[in-house]
């Protein structure tokens, strides 16, 4: 009969190959995504850059017109000393109105224009910075994940011998067995009994038993849950 302690280094093994799979299927996923979120803010960058332009053009123009709609006002300004009928003093009012009308007009939207860029300039202040932080990030998980995917492949490779050695000292309907359950049971096919029960599910293992599972040989499966049971010693 096999000896529980193979089972249970089988299950260490086991344990540990099944780790390095999680380590090694995190950390590029994780890597991804930084490269991700590198790409989306330097596109934003490029966004934001690009609307900066756009605003600088519309506040020149702005500037523009508020400066000939300002000298359009003064030289109507001065006709009004010259109109000589009420006529054409009302038609001059109403053309400096107009004009001052759309000065106003045109300083609203300055001010708003001005205010988004200011936003994006501190907006694209911080996305510079993130970039810089991402990229340094990236840099150091890209080089650990080269380092741990050589460490791992050399552990993973003990691990498997390791595991093909300990496998030949196992019964092969043991070997069976165990496989079964290990993979219905989330990796874990082995447990101790604790006080009286099951530490995988809490059955109560009958107190005949006890002896048996004490013997270190491959003899007694939870009825419950269908684990290998043994005694922490
Ligand atoms: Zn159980």
């Amino acid at each position: 009969m096999s000896s529980i302690k193979n089972l249970i280094e089988l299950q260490n093994i086991d344990k540990q190959l099944m780790e390095l799979e999680d380590i090694l299927g995190d950390l590029p996923k994780k890597v991804d995504e930084l490269i991700l979120e590198k790409k989306q803010t330097i596109k934003s960058i490029e966004d934001g850059k690009q609307r900066i332009k756009e605003i600088q053009l519309d506040l020149n123009k702005i500037e523009l017109r508020v400066k000939e709609d300002n000298q359009k006002i003064d030289h109507l300004k001065d006709q009004l000393f010259k109109v000589t009928t009420n006529k054409q003093y009302d038609a001059t009012m109403l053309e400096i109105d107009y004009l001052k009308e759309q000065l106003d007009k045109d300083e609203t939207v300055d001010i708003e224009l001005m205010e988004e860029k200011d936003a994006l300039v501190e907006q694209i202040t911080k996305q510079e910075n993130n970039v810089e932080s991402v990229s340094k990030d990236l840099s150091e998980r890209r080089e650990s994940l080269e380092k741990m995917l050589q460490e791992s492949a050399e552990r993973k490779e003990q691990l498997e011998s390791d595991r093909v050695e300990i496998v030949k000292s196992i019964e092969p309907q043991v070997l069976k067995r165990y496989n079964v359950v290990r993979k219905a049971r989330h990796g874990t096919a082995v447990v101790p009994v604790l006080g009286a029960s099951c530490s995988g599910c809490g059955a109560v293992v009958p107190p005949q038993k006890m002896a048996e599972i004490r013997s270190d040989k491959i003899s007694y499966t939870c009825d419950e849950c269908s684990r290998f049971l043994f005694i922490e010693k």
